[in-house]
């Protein structure tokens, strides 16, 4: 009844992007021990790769003092999206905090979130509009559940959407490329890759 193999429709396209760090935000999601460390309960092993990248890509922001928001998945004890997933991310613990590697700075903007959205139900919107923002660059994972809802969510704001595709990870090869597809076929999103980001 279902294929066994599906024809990506298109051939994407990566670009160089500049934009203009008054009027951009990058927005680092989930980096947190539950997803991208190894004794995370919903580790995400391709997450390891993109530490580096997303590494430079936040050096990068802050020496052009570009506006930096994590989000975090943050959970009460008996969140009902654990009838999902299982328990994780509890408000608190340590699977709750941003992996070692890519710690926030105390000038960051921390933005703890309930569902897959960072916008859902947080004060994501009115910083960004506060900042005056129109552009968002969104790294993270995992890609196709919190990045592809955050990207979505920004795009329906308003903002333009650029993924850094180096720095976004799935657990599944087609779940990456099918949060391409939808970033790019619904959103309209920009992909690029760290090292061709330019903050002028
Ligand atoms: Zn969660």
């Amino acid at each position: 009844m279902f294929p066994d193999h599906v024809k990506i429709p298109e051939k994407f396209e990566v670009k160089p992007a500049r934009l203009e760090a008054s009027k951009t935000a990058l927005i680092i999601v989930d980096m947190q021990n539950a997803f991208a460390h190894e004794k995370g309960r919903l580790f995400v092993p391709e997450s390891r790769k993109t530490i580096e990248p997303i590494k430079k890509l936040l050096e990068k922001a802050r020496s052009k003092n570009v506006l930096l928001v994590y989000t975090q998945d943050w959970h009460q004890k008996d969140d009902p999206e654990f009838n999902i997933w299982g328990e994780h991310a509890v408000a608190g613990t340590w699977e709750a905090e941003i992996v070692d590697e890519l710690k926030p700075s105390d000038r960051d903007v921390l933005v703890k979130k309930l569902r897959y959205d960072g916008f859902y139900g947080t004060y994501l919107d009115d910083v960004l509009r506060m900042k005056k923002i129109e552009k968002t660059v969104i790294a993270g994972t995992v890609a196709n559940i919190c990045v592809l809802h955050t990207a979505g969510s920004a795009a329906i704001r308003g903002y333009e959407v650029f993924i850094p595709i180096d720095c976004i990870s799935a657990l599944y090869e087609f779940d990456y490329m099918s949060t391409l597809r939808q970033a790019t076929f619904l959103y309209r999103a920009i992909l690029t890759t760290h090292d061709k980001i330019d903050f002028i």
